[in-house]
């Protein structure tokens, strides 16, 4: 019976699992809904089974699991703790359990990195040792891969790029500091100053893409920019301006060979990589940019799972410290 490694994306409102050989052919790729309500431990169980049928149906044979899950998480001990998006998770032990089903090497990593192994393995990553994942999305996250190894730093805190200060006379940010990149890249952060000054009367051309003016969104103000209104414009340069501060401090810092850029807000694409790459000079003194490829994501939602791929396979290999339960 062919040995085969599966790959679970744990998010908040979907789950995805994926299948593949040790050779890289897919076998199988599922989505299905999280149902946060049903419970951390129906939910394992609806993977599990999913996963079942799966090796039933192809009459093959699991090897190794990866485990993307959003922080924080205890990766030694293999626990989830209570992320925001997964209440009452609380000392999850999401390892153990799928030890207990199905008894192989099992790797539980953060969201963010395994997307960044997605990319890297997979995706706009590929071909390159040094990268830096930058997702800009509801948050700001992402990942640091050197020399092929995501760096993990003290207490596996290295890599929460969303959380640099880039503003230190801004807005307080949720995880208590004031002037993350986050405050003013993440959607919510974008929509946040769209409706400030919306409300404060500026013309623009947000209030007819709306029913009211609490219904804007990130989108609302890209789409907007398209249409050339001069309020969006300028949120969006200042967003593009203060993400360019980022990525230009994550380039002096690593000097990495690709910084590749996804979640939903990069999905408005040159819109955003047009004046990300023409305000980096301005804030990139020390390192030749010319040799920084600044890309975007390939993977879009996919990346989580394929990383989660990838960690099995770096666990199956045994190239991954292993931490069993
Ligand atoms: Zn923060």
């Amino acid at each position: 019976m062919d040995e085969v490694i599966a790959g679970i994306d744990i998010g908040g409102t979907k789950i995805a699992v994926a299948l593949e050989t040790l050779d890289g052919e897919k076998v199988a790729a599922r989505r299905l809904p999280t149902e946060v309500e049903i419970g951390a431990y129906a939910i394992v169980e609806n993977i599990s089974r999913v996963i079942a049928e799966i090796l039933e149906e192809n009459q093959v044979k699991l090897a190794a699991i990866g485990i993307g899950c959003p922080s924080p998480l205890d990766i030694e001990k293999g626990l989830v703790m209570s992320p925001s998006n997964l209440q009452n998770w609380d000392n999850f032990p999401i390892v153990k359990l799928f030890k207990k089903r199905f008894n192989v090497p099992i790797v539980l990593e953060n969201d963010a990195n395994t997307a960044t192994l997605g990319e890297y393995n997979y995706g706009a990553g590929r071909g390159f040792k040094n990268i830096v994942y930058i997702t800009v999305s509801t948050g700001v996250g992402g990942g640091i891969i050197i020399n092929g190894e995501i760096v993990h730093g003290v207490g596996w805190g290295a890599g929460e790029l969303g959380h640099t200060i880039v503003q230190p006379d801004g807005v307080r940010c949720n995880c208590g500091s004031i002037g993350c990149l986050e405050t003013i890249c993440a959607g919510v952060h974008i929509a946040r100053r769209a409706k400030m000054r919306l409300a404060g009367g500026e013309p623009s051309l947000m209030n007819e893409l709306v029913l009211n003016i609490n219904e804007v969104t990130a989108k609302t103000v890209v789409e907007a920019v398209r249409k050339k209104d001069q309020l969006a414009s300028e949120i969006w340069t200042e967003t593009c301006r203060f993400l360019a501060i980022g990525v230009a401090n994550i380039i002096t810092l690593i000097a990495p060979e690709a910084i590749i850029i996804g979640g939903g807000v990069a999905s408005a694409g040159e819109l955003l990589f047009a004046p990300l790459r023409s305000f980096l000079p301005q804030f990139v003194s020390m390192i030749p940019l010319e040799k920084v490829a600044v890309l975007p994501a390939e993977l879009g939602g996919e990346s989580g799972v394929c990383g989660a791929l990838a960690l099995a396979k770096q666990v199956y290999l045994e190239s991954y410290q292993v931490y069993e339960v």
